[in-house]
Protein backbone atom coordinates (compact mmCIF):
# COMPACT_ATOMS: atom_id res chain seq x y z
CA UNK A 1 0.00 0.00 0.00
CA UNK A 2 1.52 3.92 -1.03
CA UNK A 3 2.33 5.87 1.95
CA UNK A 4 -0.58 8.38 2.34
CA UNK A 5 0.78 12.15 1.54
CA UNK A 6 0.44 14.40 4.10
CA UNK A 7 -1.05 17.57 2.41
CA UNK A 8 0.79 20.65 2.20
CA UNK A 9 0.07 23.83 4.02
CA UNK A 10 2.31 26.55 3.82
CA UNK A 11 3.93 28.18 6.50
CA UNK A 12 2.48 31.90 5.75
CA UNK A 13 0.41 32.51 3.27
CA UNK A 14 2.93 33.59 0.92
CA UNK A 15 4.51 30.46 1.12
CA UNK A 16 5.10 29.36 -2.32
CA UNK A 17 4.67 25.16 -2.58
CA UNK A 18 7.63 23.64 -3.33
CA UNK A 19 8.05 21.62 -6.92
CA UNK A 20 7.37 18.49 -5.29
CA UNK A 21 3.82 19.91 -4.10
CA UNK A 22 3.40 21.44 -7.71
CA UNK A 23 4.05 18.26 -9.50
CA UNK A 24 1.29 16.73 -7.15
CA UNK A 25 -1.36 19.60 -7.93
CA UNK A 26 -0.39 19.47 -11.37
CA UNK A 27 -1.42 16.12 -11.43
CA UNK A 28 -3.95 15.49 -9.38
CA UNK A 29 -5.72 18.25 -12.25
CA UNK A 30 -3.83 15.94 -14.97
CA UNK A 31 -2.22 19.19 -16.21
CA UNK A 32 -5.62 20.94 -17.17
CA UNK A 33 -5.66 24.68 -16.57
CA UNK A 34 -8.23 24.82 -13.72
CA UNK A 35 -9.30 28.35 -15.74
CA UNK A 36 -9.63 27.79 -19.30
CA UNK A 37 -9.82 23.78 -18.67
CA UNK A 38 -7.48 23.59 -21.73
CA UNK A 39 -4.13 21.41 -20.89
CA UNK A 40 -1.04 22.86 -20.32
CA UNK A 41 1.39 22.07 -22.76
CA UNK A 42 5.02 20.97 -22.34
CA UNK A 43 7.07 24.08 -22.27
CA UNK A 44 4.34 26.43 -21.66
CA UNK A 45 4.66 28.65 -18.36
CA UNK A 46 2.06 28.02 -15.43
CA UNK A 47 1.46 28.98 -12.16
CA UNK A 48 -0.49 27.30 -8.51
CA UNK A 49 -3.64 29.25 -8.16
CA UNK A 50 -5.41 29.28 -5.42
CA UNK A 51 -9.13 28.29 -6.38
CA UNK A 52 -10.32 30.13 -3.74
CA UNK A 53 -8.25 33.44 -3.85
CA UNK A 54 -6.83 34.30 -0.25
CA UNK A 55 -8.09 37.65 0.22
CA UNK A 56 -11.41 35.58 -0.03
CA UNK A 57 -10.65 33.74 2.90
CA UNK A 58 -8.92 30.28 1.11
CA UNK A 59 -6.06 28.74 2.53
CA UNK A 60 -2.64 28.08 1.50
CA UNK A 61 -2.74 24.95 0.87
CA UNK A 62 -2.41 21.98 -1.96
CA UNK A 63 -6.04 21.29 -1.71
CA UNK A 64 -7.08 24.69 -2.62
CA UNK A 65 -4.19 24.77 -5.77
CA UNK A 66 -4.80 24.18 -9.12
CA UNK A 67 -2.06 24.71 -11.80
CA UNK A 68 -3.14 27.36 -14.35
CA UNK A 69 -1.51 28.66 -17.64
CA UNK A 70 0.56 32.12 -16.52
CA UNK A 71 -1.47 34.21 -19.15
CA UNK A 72 -4.58 32.94 -17.57
CA UNK A 73 -3.81 33.02 -13.83
CA UNK A 74 -2.50 36.66 -14.66
CA UNK A 75 -5.79 37.79 -16.85
CA UNK A 76 -8.18 36.50 -13.77
CA UNK A 77 -5.86 38.37 -10.98
CA UNK A 78 -6.44 41.41 -12.89
CA UNK A 79 -10.21 41.10 -13.46
CA UNK A 80 -10.37 40.09 -9.53
CA UNK A 81 -8.21 42.88 -8.87
CA UNK A 82 -9.82 45.54 -10.65
CA UNK A 83 -13.54 44.08 -9.14
CA UNK A 84 -12.00 44.46 -6.14
CA UNK A 85 -11.08 48.06 -6.52
CA UNK A 86 -14.77 48.91 -7.59
CA UNK A 87 -16.15 47.08 -4.53
CA UNK A 88 -13.83 49.30 -2.36
CA UNK A 89 -14.48 52.22 -3.77
CA UNK A 90 -18.19 52.11 -4.06
CA UNK A 91 -18.10 50.95 -0.23
CA UNK A 92 -16.04 53.58 0.75
CA UNK A 93 -18.53 56.17 -0.81
CA UNK A 94 -21.16 54.17 0.94
CA UNK A 95 -19.44 54.74 4.86
CA UNK A 96 -18.54 57.93 3.77
CA UNK A 97 -14.80 57.28 4.26
CA UNK A 98 -14.07 59.54 1.18
CA UNK A 99 -15.57 62.52 0.18
CA UNK A 100 -18.19 62.33 -3.00
CA UNK A 101 -16.68 64.45 -5.66
CA UNK A 102 -19.25 67.00 -5.88
CA UNK A 103 -21.85 67.52 -8.05
CA UNK A 104 -21.76 67.41 -11.81
CA UNK A 105 -21.40 70.70 -13.61
CA UNK A 106 -24.25 71.11 -15.85
CA UNK A 107 -23.16 72.71 -19.56
CA UNK A 108 -25.38 75.30 -18.80
CA UNK A 109 -27.93 77.29 -21.25
CA UNK A 110 -26.66 79.22 -23.93
CA UNK A 111 -26.21 82.86 -23.23
CA UNK A 112 -27.18 84.10 -26.58
CA UNK A 113 -30.51 85.47 -25.84
CA UNK A 114 -33.66 84.86 -28.47
CA UNK A 115 -34.11 87.86 -30.09
CA UNK A 116 -37.14 86.54 -32.87
CA UNK A 117 -40.39 85.73 -31.31
CA UNK A 118 -41.46 82.46 -33.30
CA UNK A 119 -45.35 82.46 -34.34
CA UNK A 120 -47.21 79.75 -32.40
CA UNK A 121 -48.57 77.10 -35.26
CA UNK A 122 -52.08 77.38 -35.99
CA UNK A 123 -54.59 76.64 -33.50
CA UNK A 124 -56.18 73.45 -34.50
CA UNK A 125 -60.24 73.56 -33.59
CA UNK A 126 -61.32 70.51 -31.92
CA UNK A 127 -64.85 71.61 -33.55
CA UNK A 128 -63.61 70.84 -37.04
CA UNK A 129 -65.57 67.96 -37.56
CA UNK A 130 -68.91 69.53 -36.61
CA UNK A 131 -67.99 72.67 -38.08
CA UNK A 132 -67.78 71.25 -41.67
ZN1 LIG B 1 -5.55 28.38 -19.12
Amino acid sequence: MARAVKEWTGKTPDTKAPPRVRQRVFDRHEGVCHICKLPIKPGETWHLDHVIALIEGGENKESNLAPAHAHCNLAKAAQESARKSKVNRTRQKHIGAVKPKGRIQSRGFGKKERTEKLPLPPARSIYRSIEK
